[in-house]
C-alpha cells in the first residue's frame, strides 16, 4: 500500500498482540525513530490513570533506545496529562482522529519525517485513518478490554473485507514491517 493511497487506508501494516510485542530491535530493523501513541485501550485502559511497572519498564526501553514518543490521543488533556505525570512525553490531545492534524503537528514538534515514525492504536476508524493520512505507518493491537477474547475478536474482525489481509500480517509479526508489496490486499479470500 502507498501511504496516501486511498484503498490503504483502513489497513494496519503490522498487528501485534499487545504493545510489549514492539521492542526496539524490531524498531531499529524498520527504520522506525518515533511512535505516535494512543493511550486508551491501546496502552491503558480507562480506569488506569498511572502505568504499571510493566508499561514504564516498556517506556524505559524505548527511550533507551532513543526512539521518540508522543501522545496523540483524541481524549481530553486532563486524562492524558495524569497519566503522563512521571514521563512528560510530548501530548497531543483532543486530537481529532481520524483528521490527520494532531499526528502533523506532533510530527513537526518532534522533528521527525512520516517515513521514519509510525503511529500505535487499537482502532481502525480513528487511528489507522489518521495515521495514513499524515503519511505514517500504522501498528495495531487489539484494544486492552478485548484481549481476553482475542481469537473471538479477530474472527470477527477478520470477517471485514478490509482487515482480512490480517491472516497475512501475522506471519510477519516480529520479523519486519517490510512486506512484499504484492502480498498486501491480494491473496485474500
Ligand atoms: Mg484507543
Amino acid at each position: 500500500m502507498e501511504r496516501g493511497e486511498k484503498k490503504g487506508l483502513f489497513y494496519p501494516d503490522v498487528l501485534f498482540e499487545n504493545i510489549y510485542e514492539i521492542t526496539p530491535d524490531f524498531l531499529r530493523a524498520n527504520g522506525v525513530r518515533g511512535i505516535l501513541l494512543d493511550l486508551d485501550n491501546t496502552i491503558a485502559p480507562y480506569e488506569i490513570e498511572q502505568p504499571t511497572d510493566e508499561m514504564n519498564a516498556w517506556f524505559t526501553a524505548l527511550r533507551d533506545a532513543g526512539v521518540r514518543l508522543a501522545f496523540v490521543s483524541n481524549n481530553h488533556g486532563d486524562r492524558v496529562t495524569r497519566f503522563n505525570r512521571a514521563w512528560g512525553i510530548p501530548q497531543f490531545c483532543k486530537a481529532g482522529k481520524p483528521s490527520p492534524k494532531g499526528m502533523r503537528l506532533a510530527l513537526r514538534q518532534l522533528g521527525l519525517a512520516p517515513e521514519e515514525t509510525v503511529s500505535l492504536g487499537d482502532q481502525i476508524f480513528t487511528d489507522c485513518v489518521a495515521a495514513h493520512r499524515a503519511g505514517l505507518r500504522f501498528y495495531i493491537v487489539p484494544p486492552i478490554r478485548d484481549r481476553k477474547n482475542l481469537f473471538f475478536r479477530f474472527k470477527r474482525l477478520l470477517e471485514r473485507p478490509f482487515v482480512r489481509s490480517f491472516r497475512h500480517y501475522r506471519l510477519y509479526l516480529s520479523k519486519t514491517d517490510s512486506m512484499p508489496r504484492r502480498q498486501k490486499g491480494r491473496d485474500l479470500t
